[in-house]
Order: structure tokens, then C-alpha cells, then sequence
């Protein structure tokens, strides 16, 4: 991964001082390459960076060659911690940022932005990488209303109950997810949503990024098989959602019939848009489930 940045030209003129004030500053959420030049930039410029943990923020800061102070804060910071930054606002320019990702999306900050908002000061925000999104957008799943569910509850019941509330919802529904809780999940939306479409993005942006959409209960029987490792976002296809191009199981034991594993794979990629690595570890599988039948007989 190449993330090396220009070195500044000495024989510039030192750059100008940032207005004091707040600036939220998304960072990548696995691939550095995907820091923007105005994140670097601000964080080459900032006075202090509140982070939520200074050894990982530390980490961005060496592998970006900057050097700041770091002031470690989350939602859960004093209020007089939260004063003392607001009051590092008024004379200079304080960077917030999260782990990964945008800050305040199922991270620290919204009440720091709502209080540095309250006393006047200045806020702006520099987006950039955040799951949700990227999870949209690789999912293939309708993208014209979404509703961000943030982490599913733990909890049976509360699941339940989330998943009966937003259930309802005409749009696509994203949520954060774990590896250990992704299967509990799967048969909770199986049970609770039937016969919707799902898709579970892992390890967006990273080498072993993977996107699987199918019925909830195939991606268990997936899942089960193999327990996913990494960060994953599950979203889950509107009510009545047609999914444009068929149920891509049917179509690759379709093209199986006649075809190799990688030319299915490919076929069904072609005609659905779907990942072509995902179909053919797919075809495999469904190659591997009819021997078996076929062994069993
Ligand atoms: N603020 C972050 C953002 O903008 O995406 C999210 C922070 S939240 C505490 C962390 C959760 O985001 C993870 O548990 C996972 O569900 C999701 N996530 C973060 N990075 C991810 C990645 N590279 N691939 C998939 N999911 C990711």
C-alpha cells in the first residue's frame, strides 16, 4: 500500500495557522491509504488531537510522521476533561478523531460537538472512510433510503424488538457487527425478518475484505462453517425488496449444470453485478453440497 505523502517544500512559506476551534477528522478504517490530504493537513496543523486512545491514534500520527500532543477522550470523559478542551478551542485549533472511521459514528464526540456548538465555537468536519457507508455501497443492496441502526442489542429480547421496530422501515438497514455475534444475529433475522435478503461486509478496505449478500440462512450455514474473523457491518434488504437479478444461488446451480465453477462464477457475476470472488467460493460450495448429496444417495 503506497500512503507515502509529498514531502513540504522548506523553501515554502510556513503554512498559515488554522482558525481555533474544533475540527472532526474522519481517518481510514483499515487501508491508511484512504487518510484525505485535508486530514493530514489539519493534523499537521493542529495544536492537540483528542483521541479516543492514544496508542492507536499514536500509531496514525507516527506512520504519518506528525508529532502532537494527544488528549485522550471519549463520551464518557469528565465534564471538566470536556471543559478543558473546550477551553484549548478558544485559543487554538483542537482535532478530533475516533479509532477509525468518522468520529461520532458509534464513537466519542457528540457531546463535545454539541457543547463546543453551544459556547460558539467554531466546528467543522473533514469526512472520509466510515463502515456504514462503505458497507453500503459494496453490498449491492437498495441504497436510496438506508437507516443506520448503529450495534444490534446483546440481548435476545432487545434484538428482537429492534429488529420487530426497524423492521418495519421501507429502506435498507445497516447495523455494526461483531464476529462472535454475527451468527445469533442471523438467526434472529431469520426468525424476526423472513425472506429478506442480507449482507455481511467484512474487513472493508482490508486485504481480506469480502462482501456475501444471500438469504440470512444460507450466510449462517456459511458462517457456522466458517467463523468470520474481523470487523463487519450487516445490512439487511428493505420489506419487499425484489432483488433485480434473482436469487444468485439459483443461478449458479443453474450455470453449474454446463459450466466450471469459475465460468459460473463469472456468468453470474456478469449478469447480477455481484463480487466474482464471493460467487465463486459460492459455486464451490454448491459443488461440494451436490457431491455430498449425490454421495449420500
Ligand atoms: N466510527 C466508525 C466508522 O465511521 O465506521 C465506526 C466505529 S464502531 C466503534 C466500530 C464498528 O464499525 C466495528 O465493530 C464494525 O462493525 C464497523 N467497522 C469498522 N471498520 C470496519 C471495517 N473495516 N470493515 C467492516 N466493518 C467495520
Amino acid at each position: 500500500m503506497n500512503t507515502h505523502l509529498p514531502e513540504r517544500d522548506l523553501s515554502e512559506s510556513p503554512p498559515e495557522p488554522l482558525t481555533n476551534g474544533l475540527y472532526i477528522v474522519a481517518t481510514p478504517i483499515g487501508n491508511l491509504g484512504d487518510i484525505t490530504v485535508r486530514a493530514v493537513d489539519i493534523l499537521s496543523r493542529c495544536d492537540a488531537v483528542a483521541c479516543e486512545d492514544t496508542r492507536v491514534t499514536g500509531k496514525l500520527m507516527k506512520h504519518l510522521g506528525l508529532h502532537k500532543p494527544l488528549w485522550r477522550y471519549d463520551d464518557h470523559s469528565s465534564p471538566h476533561d470536556r471543559a478543558r478542551l473546550i477551553d484549548a478551542m478558544r485559543s487554538g485549533a483542537v482535532a478530533l478523531v475516533s479509532d477509525a472511521g468518522t468520529p461520532l459514528v458509534s464513537d466519542p464526540g457528540y457531546r463535545l460537538v454539541a457543547d463546543a456548538r453551544e459556547q460558539n465555537i467554531s466546528v467543522t468536519t473533514l469526512p472520509g472512510a466510515c463502515a456504514v457507508i462503505a458497507g453500503l455501497t459494496l453490498s449491492g443492496l437498495p441504497n436510496d433510503r438506508f437507516l443506520f441502526g448503529g450495534f444490534l442489542p446483546v440481548k435476545e429480547k432487545a434484538r428482537a424488538d429492534v429488529l420487530a421496530e426497524l423492521g418495519q422501515v421501507d429502506a435498507t438497514l445497516i447495523f455494526y457487527e461483531t464476529g462472535p455475534r454475527l451468527t445469533k444475529s442471523l438467526v434472529a433475522i431469520a426468525k424476526d425478518l423472513p425472506g429478506r435478503t442480507v449482507s455481511v461486509a467484512r474487513e472493508l478496505t482490508k486485504l481480506h475484505e469480502e462482501c456475501r449478500t444471500d438469504t440470512p440462512e444460507n450466510l449462517l450455514e456459511h458462517y457456522q462453517a466458517h467463523p468470520p474473523k474481523g470487523e463487519i457491518v450487516l445490512l439487511i434488504a428493505p420489506p419487499n425488496d425484489e432483488q433485480p437479478h434473482g436469487d444468485p444461488d439459483a443461478l449458479l446451480r443453474e450455470a453449474l449444470a454446463t459450466l466450471k465453477p469459475s465460468q459460473a462464477a463469472g456468468q453470474v457475476a456478469k449478469a447480477t453485478g455481484l463480487d466474482r470472488k464471493t460467487l465463486y467460493a459460492r459455486a464451490l460450495e454448491i459443488g461440494a453440497e451436490t457431491r455430498d448429496k449425490q454421495g449420500n444417495l
